[in-house]
């Protein structure tokens, strides 16, 4: 269990950094770059901000033995990178917050008052999907509290509880049949729904990457790229296969590859991801990269276990 605790959070990072440098690129252009999946290698180690807010949220979950909003805000405003390639939503909220606004409050103003649906809530979920991986109602709240640290819209918390649970689900040893089903039922919003039927017709007719892009998206909408990094563990065998693909999907490479890397790594643990990768991994900025993000993973399980 351990190792799905340290799995889940090095394979955001992993991921994360497997897409980031194809950001953007349309499926088309990722495939002439990486020319077939037979040899593809992740390029660079270095990760963007889905990985340092996903740190952001397992230190607070750490430090608090649980949630505390306030805290995690705090977290994300200390961690910021500048450089590391944050949404304009999320960086105009964590602005607002570090001028003294209430994290209750800031994210509701952005986005004409109706609040982000972006997938900026679901890349950063793994440690909640871990830390309450046994208790799905608590799941779905300390997502959705989570989330509305930057992201308000009802569609961007619900595709962070979505990708939460799976993440669960993974952690639990669910994939397959199974763990559609459990989706099916977990979800509440009807297009996150429709998405999860659509992912079931994908999956029982392996569906081309132009189907996939069309039916479930690669954009950064979080209802356009949760069921797609559900869809990627899901096709998949292994760790892997399971990033490659997402990343050749191409969009929103670096959060589709880092939360199909959380859920593939919750699921084959540590040891299911290829070593040269996570080697790879930069150690980051004041030493904050790949040995501490394990770190975090034996840290959130021990917390787990302690207050279990
Ligand atoms: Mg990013």
């Amino acid at each position: 269990m351990k190792s799905k605790f340290i799995g889940a959070l090095i394979g955001t990072a992993v991921g994360d950094a497997s897409g980031a440098l194809l950001e953007g690129y349309s499926m088309d252009e990722v495939n002439s770059v990486k020319g077939g999946s037979d040899t593809w290698e992740m390029i660079s180690g270095r990760y963007t901000d889905d990985t340092e807010m996903m740190k952001g949220v397992a230190e607070s979950l750490i430090e608090n033995k649980g949630f505390n909003g306030e805290h995690m805000a705090t977290r994300f405003i200390e961690n910021y990178d500048p450089r590391r390639g944050y949404g304009p939503g999320t960086r105009e909220a964590l602005r607002r917050i570090s001028k003294g606004e209430s994290w209750k409050e800031t994210s509701k103003k952005l986005f004409g008052g109706k609040g982000s649906y972006g997938n900026g809530a679901a890349m950063r979920i793994a440690p909640v999907g871990l830390f309450y991986y046994d208790d799905a109602d608590k799941l779905r709240e300390i997502a959705y509290k989570s989330s509305h640290i930057t992201h308000y819209h009802e569609l961007g918390k619900e595709g962070a509880a979505l990708q939460a649970f799976s993440i669960a689900l993974a952690v639990s040893g669910t994939k397959k049949e199974d763990m559609l089903l459990k989706l099916k039922r977990f979800i509440k919003s009807e297009i996150y729904k429709e998405k999860v039927r659509k992912l079931e017709a994908v999956l029982d007719k392996e569906a081309t990457k132009k189907e996939v892009n069309s039916e479930l998206g690669n954009g950064e909408a979080a209802f356009n790229s949760v069921p797609t990094a559900i869809y990627s563990f899901l096709r998949a065998d292994s760790f892997k296969d399971a990033v490659v693909y997402a990343v050749s999907l191409g969009g929103d490479t670096d959060t589709i590859g880092a939360m199909t890397g959380a859920i593939s790594g919750a699921y084959y643990g540590e040891g299911g991801i290829p070593k040269r990768w996570e080697e790879k991994l930069e150690e980051g900025k004041g030493k904050k990269g790949r040995s501490y993000i394990r770190w975090l993973g034996e840290e959130l399980y021990r917390v787990k276990v302690f207050i279990s």
